[in-house]
């Protein structure tokens, strides 16, 4: 859904809506797995920078929840994630901050977006705000052991064979040295 500027104009946009799974692409490893619940309100926020000069911002606050599911990084397992945030974001035109290496940057510069054109898609802020608050690495366990790199065996189910023949050979040596002088 556009939030457009020229209807911010008009009067302020308040939306209730549900994303079904597929309608947003969060990338290969995540998985929506019911409808993403959002509900919230855009205003236009006039800027001003001079006499004549003036910006249109647009504010985005909202409220979701949805259930995800992202995958394991060492056994790729799916592993659920369900999420239950808010935001609140000003989005100011491209090109807006042009010469924005001489204003100085104020701590909350980071909330910051642009919106090129028309206005601002509100799948592509959900978009990132779910990513964002999905963890960077995610585990079925902590203490996962993954899948064997030589055979693909899931570790936390099941042993392999490659375990064994893969011990490093010094150890091998080591250990048939003190067999020798237990022996001796
Ligand atoms: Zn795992
Ligand atoms: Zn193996």
């Amino acid at each position: 859904m556009l939030i457009a500027v020229l209807d911010l104009e008009k009067e302020p946009l308040e939306f209730n809506l549900a994303f079904a799974p597929g309608a947003i692409d969060y990338g290969f490893d995540i998985r929506q797995l019911d409808p993403l619940s959002v509900e919230g309100r855009a205003d236009l926020i006039v800027e001003h920078r001079g006499p004549n000069e003036w910006i249109d911002d647009i504010r985005v606050r909202a409220d979701y929840k949805g259930r995800f599911e992202a995958l394991c990084a060492r056994c790729l397992d799916p592993v659920e994630h369900p999420l239950d945030g808010q935001f609140d974001l000003l989005f100011r035109p491209a090109g807006a901050d042009g010469e924005a290496s001489e204003h100085s940057i104020t701590t909350s510069e980071t909330e910051i977006g642009y919106y090129l054109k028309d206005g601002v898609l509100l799948e592509d802020v959900l978009r990132e705000q779910v990513l964002l608050s999905l963890p960077a690495k995610t585990l079925c366990r902590e203490d996962c052991k993954g899948l064997c790199p030589r055979c693909g065996t899931h570790l936390n189910s099941e042993a392999c064979a490659c375990g064994a023949s893969a011990v490093d050979p010094r150890w091998s040596a080591l250990s048939s040295l003190s067999a020798r002088s237990k022996h001796s």
